[in-house]
């Protein structure tokens, strides 16, 4: 199995792209055609245990050019840290309507089934290489947590987490800021998400990117995507199981990788009808679904930080697809896109993408209205990301031929001020991340400035 790039360059295998950011010609890597799969080897994707599945989707996907088994034992071993272990719960609320709940992992969002199963990939394969390395990432909150927590006292690896100083909750920052590991570097930057992801680019191309083998993780890393297809085909197994019918999940987005990986699931045959997009004030993709026009505007913020976001990275994946796997298209709509004047997508081609999608915009209005709804209907609290996918579900006529799936991605908890505001609740934390608001947290705070940011981590590296 070999992945190409979504602009037609490089060619390359599973092992290559595992810390690859972009391609050399700038796209993003896609394998170059679904892996083929017989009703067996589909029915066990769709039964059995969590960390089985996701480890067979990684072997289906070429993860024979990773050294022997570590796809499968890294699952297993990084599924330890979740509660439970099994795979996330699949939750009935009522008559036709499920949830699909991503926020038990070490730091309650999603991003964990990704990054804690890929630090112990990276960890095993540079351990075969005798190698060490130095993971980069900027993050708006859930990004840096989760790589906190999967990369922190790994002997071969060190983290290096830049956020926006008072840009991130304090549950969030805590996460990143409490571990106490001696190989995790916490930088409280002073400017804003994107000042810290231009500071991680331009790290990439200093001299101290081969001294200290800066390694990317960031979201459109194929392998997280990939992981995280495992939680679709198991939900969409379950409860294909329990009632017959296939599902539709509604998933709140940003950079368009969740989503992505459901599509993923539902190329190679799993029971998926229909994949709904969720945005909050930052509706660049439901705008695309109304007027066939992909333009970014100026970022808002709102009580659901993780999807604010303006420029869907992973779309680009999709685009390749919907273009026909024509990676001059792509080249040509993507610079169009950089240039800020966006593209325009044909009649067929919206035709396409609504084959399988569709999407809706969710006010902070219609969120904190569906927080209190799901409070006083199902007695459930959830974040104000998942809202955005519980007011999708109240306002989309059913669909008696399939069940809808609401996917939680973040925990309540990770955002109770938000919560509190809406429903008077102020979200339990669960016993696996208790006590992070009493721990002594370390950080160093920096200005938003590269050399600043060069000296801080030549620091690090001079005291660990
Ligand atoms: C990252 C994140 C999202 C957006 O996911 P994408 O894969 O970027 O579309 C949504 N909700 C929460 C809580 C997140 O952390």
């Amino acid at each position: 199995m070999n992945y190409i790039s979504t602009r037609g360059g490089e060619s390359l295998n599973l092992a290559q792209i595992l810390t690859r950011g972009t391609a050399s010609d700038g796209g993003l890597f896609v394998p170059e055609s679904w892996p083929m799969i017989n009703q067996q080897q589909l029915d066990e994707l769709l039964t059995g245990e969590y960390a089985d599945i996701a480890g067979r989707v990684l072997t289906h996907f070429g993860g024979d050019s990773l050294p022997d088994d570590v796809a499968t034992s890294a699952v297993s071993t990084a599924m330890q840290a979740f509660a439970p272990p099994v795979g996330p719960p699949v939750t009935p609320l009522e008559d036709g309507l499920w949830a699909l709940e991503l926020i038990h992992g070490p730091t309650l969002a999603f991003k964990d089934f990704a990054l804690a199963p890929l630090a112990e990939i990276i960890a095993q394969t540079l351990q075969h290489q005798n190698r060490q390395a130095t993971v980069l990432c900027a993050t708006s909150g859930d990004t840096g947590a989760a790589t906190v927590s999967a990369f922190a006292h790994r002997q071969n690896l060190r983290a290096v987490v830049l956020f926006p100083a008072g840009g991130v909750s304090d549950f969030q920052r805590r996460q990143m800021t409490t571990t106490g590991a001696s190989n995790v570097l916490t930088l409280s930057v002073d400017g804003d998400f994107d000042t810290c992801q231009h500071i991680v680019k331009a790290l990439y191309q200093t001299d101290a990117a081969i001294k200290y083998g800066y390694t990317a993780v960031n979201s459109i890393n194929m392998i997280r995507i990939l992981l995280q297809t495992a939680y679709y085909f198991r939900s969409s197994g379950i409860v294909k199981t329990k009632t017959g019918k296939p599902s539709s999940f509604i998933v709140p987005t940003g950079n368009f990788g969740n989503i992505y990986a459901a599509y993923i699931a539902k190329q190679m045959g799993a029971p998926i009808n229909k994949l709904i997009v969720t945005s909050n004030d930052n509706d660049v993709l439901p705008r695309l679904f109304d007027s066939s026009s992909m333009q970014g505007l100026q970022t808002v913020k709102t009580i659901s930080p993780s999807m604010d976001i303006q420029v869907s990275s992973n779309f680009e994946r999709l685009l390749w697809h919907i273009k026909g796997n024509d990676g001059a298209a792509v080249t040509q709509a993507q610079r169009s896109l950089e240039s800020s004047s966006g593209y325009q997508l044909s009649a067929s081609e919206m035709q396409s993408l609504m084959q399988d999608f569709s999407a809706m915009k969710c006010t902070e209005e219609d969120a904190n209205k569906a927080m209190q709804y799901m409070q006083s209907r199902f007695n459930k609290t959830i974040c104000p990301h998942t809202a955005t996918a519980v007011h999708a579900a109240r306002e989309l006529t059913p669909d008696p031929g399939s069940e809808t799936v609401i996917v939680e991605t973040a925990h309540p908890a990770k955002f109770s001020h938000a919560v509190h505001q809406a429903t008077g609740v102020t979200p339990a934390i669960p016993p696996h991340a208790a006590g992070l608001m009493e721990k002594e947290e370390t950080f160093c705070s920096v200005p938003a400035d590269l050399a600043a940011v060069q000296d801080a981590i030549s620091d690090f590296f001079a005291h660990s």
